[in-house]
C-alpha cells in the first residue's frame, strides 16, 4: 500500500515475519505479481447471495425490494442448512476475490429461537474454507416493542457466547469475531438499539449499523422528525466502536458530527448506486478524519461479492461528489480502513507482526500490460480479476486461482440442492 515493492514477504506462523537469510523454501511463487494485504469486506449480507438478479428487486422502491426479498427467503426457508449452503458460496467467492476477512451483517432471523444454529452454520462455512469471519448479529424489524428488542439482545448474547465468548467477541485464534447491530433506524426502534448496545458493552463487541440509505432518511424524518445521524447520536450509536454502512446523502454538519464522535464508515458503492441511493462523499469523510472502509453489501443489490471490482467503482463514481479518490486511498479503505472499523489493527496491513492475511495478484497478462503504476493498475485495470494466491492466518487458502479447502463445483451444486425447494420460474412469474 505504501508503494514500496517488497521482493519477499516472510510468514512466521500466523504473522508477517522479518525477512531473513535462512528462509525456508518459498511458500508461494509471486513472480509477476503485486502483493497486498488480504482485502477486508466490511459490509456483506452473505445470505442474499442465494437471491441474485431476483425478479422484482431492481428499479423498484425499497419497500417493494424488502417485501420481495422477504417473500423469496420464505420460499427457501430459513434453515441452518440453507444459510450454510449460501454462506459457503459467498465465502468461496470472497476468497476467490482476494478477501481474507468478511463481515456478514445477517438480518434474517427466526423469531422463536436465538438462532445460534444459524450463526454456527455461517461460522462452520468460514472455518471450512479458511476465511476470517465477522458475524454481525443484525436485526431488521421482526417482533416490535420491548419483547422484540429483548429477543434480539438475548440472541446477540447467545451467539457471542457460542462463537466467541471472550471479552471483545473474538475467538482465541482470531478467525471468528461477533459484532452486533440493527439494520438501521428505518427498521428497528430505540429499545432495540439500546438493549443491543448494552449487550455489546458487556461483551466488548463492536457495533455496526446502516445509515442514510434513502428509505432510512425518509422514514426517520416521518417517524421521528429527525435525520438518522441525529437519531443515532441521541441513542448513543455514534461512537468509536460503531461503524455505519452506506452514508449516502450526508450533510457537512453530519460529517463533522461523525468525525467528532469517532464513528467509522463503510462505503458500499455497488449497492448504493444500483439502488439509486447516491454516492457517499468518501473524500469529504476522509478529509474530516472519518475512517472509511469498503464493503460490497449483499447479492440482493450487488450481484457480485467482488470487493476489488467495487474498489474500481468507488474511484469511478467518486468524482461525481468531490475530488476523485485515487487507487491507494481506495486500497487503503478496502484493507486498513475496513479493519480499523472492525477494531482489528492486526488486519489490513503487511507490517511485521500483522496477521498473515495476504493476497497475491498476477499482473503479468495482457489486461495489465502497459500499466505504468502496478498498484493503480491493480484497481483500475483488469476488472473482475481473481488473485493467484490467498493466505489467511498464515495458511494458504487459494493457490494458483483455486480454493485449497473446497471444490467450486461441489459448492455450487450444494447451493442448487438447498434452493431446489423453490420454484424459480413460478416465483419469477408471480413477481412479474
Ligand atoms: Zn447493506
Amino acid at each position: 500500500v505504501s508503494g514500496e515493492k517488497p521482493h519477499e514477504l516472510a510468514v512466521n506462523g500466523h504473522r508477517i515475519g522479518e525477512a531473513s537469510a535462512d528462509l525456508r523454501a518459498p511458500m508461494l511463487d509471486a513472480t509477476g505479481c503485486v502483493v497486498t494485504p488480504g482485502l477486508v469486506n466490511a459490509h456483506h449480507h452473505l445470505f442474499q447471495a442465494g437471491f441474485r438478479t431476483l425478479s422484482g428487486t431492481r428499479g423498484v422502491a425499497m419497500s417493494a425490494w424488502l417485501s420481495r426479498m422477504a417473500e423469496a427467503y420464505a420460499e427457501v426457508g430459513l434453515t441452518p442448512e440453507t444459510v450454510g449452503a449460501i454462506a459457503r458460496v459467498a465465502i468461496a467467492e470472497a476468497l476467490l476475490s482476494g478477501v481474507t476477512t468478511v463481515a456478514d451483517h445477517h438480518l434474517t432471523w427466526p423469531t422463536d429461537t436465538a438462532g445460534v444454529d444459524i450463526a454456527h452454520a455461517v461460522a462452520a462455512a468460514a472455518r471450512e474454507l479458511g476465511i476470517r469471519l465477522v458475524f454481525v448479529r443484525g436485526s431488521a424489524g421482526g417482533p416490535v416493542g420491548q419483547r422484540g428488542a429483548e429477543h434480539v439482545a438475548r440472541s446477540v448474547d447467545a451467539i457471542a457466547q457460542a462463537l466467541a465468548p471472550d471479552h471483545g467477541g473474538i475467538s482465541a485464534d482470531g478467525l471468528i469475531q461477533v459484532a452486533a447491530g440493527p439494520a438501521g433506524v428505518h427498521s428497528d426502534g430505540e429499545e432495540t438499539f439500546r438493549l443491543v448496545a448494552e449487550v455489546a458493552a458487556q461483551r466488548g463487541l463492536r457495533r455496526r449499523t446502516q445509515a442514510n440509505e434513502s428509505i432510512d432518511v425518509e422514514r426517520a424524518e416521518r417517524r421521528y422528525g429527525a435525520r438518522p445521524i441525529e437519531l443515532l447520536d441521541r441513542w448513543g450509536w455514534l461512537a468509536p466502536d460503531v461503524t455505519l454502512a452506506h452514508l449516502c446523502d450526508v450533510t457537512p454538519a453530519e460529517i463533522r458530527l461523525l468525525a467528532d464522535r469517532g464513528a467509522t464508515a463503510t462505503h458500499a458503492p455497488a449497492c448504493d448506486v444500483a439502488m439509486g441511493w447516491g454516492v457517499a462523499p468518501v473524500r469529504l469523510l476522509r478529509d474530516a478524519g472519518v475512517i472509511v472502509g469498503l464493503g460490497t453489501s449483499g447479492g440482493g443489490s450487488n450481484d457480485a461479492g467482488h470487493l476489488l471490482a467495487d474498489a474500481r467503482l468507488a474511484m469511478q463514481v467518486s468524482a461525481l461528489v468531490g475530488p476523485q479518490l485515487d487507487a491507494r486511498m481506495v486500497l487503503e479503505a478496502a484493507t486498513l480502513g475496513s479493519a480499523r472499523g472492525l477494531g482489528r489493527p492486526e488486519l489490513g496491513t503487511l507490517q511485521v507482526g500483522a496477521a498473515a492475511d495476504i493476497a497475491v495478484w498476477d499482473v503479468s497478462g495482457v489486461a495489465d500490460a502497459g500499466v505504468a503504476d502496478p498498484v493503480a493498475g491493480l484497481l483500475w485495470a483488469n476488472p473482475g480479476r481473481r488473485p493467484r494466491h490467498v493466505v489467511v492466518n498464515g495458511n494458504v487458502v487459494v493457490r494458483d486461482h483455486r480454493l485449497v479447502h473446497g471444490d467450486e463445483a461441489a459448492i455450487v451444486a450444494e447451493l442448487g440442492r438447498a434452493l431446489g425447494r423453490r420454484s424459480l420460474g413460478a416465483a419469477a412469474g408471480k413477481a412479474g
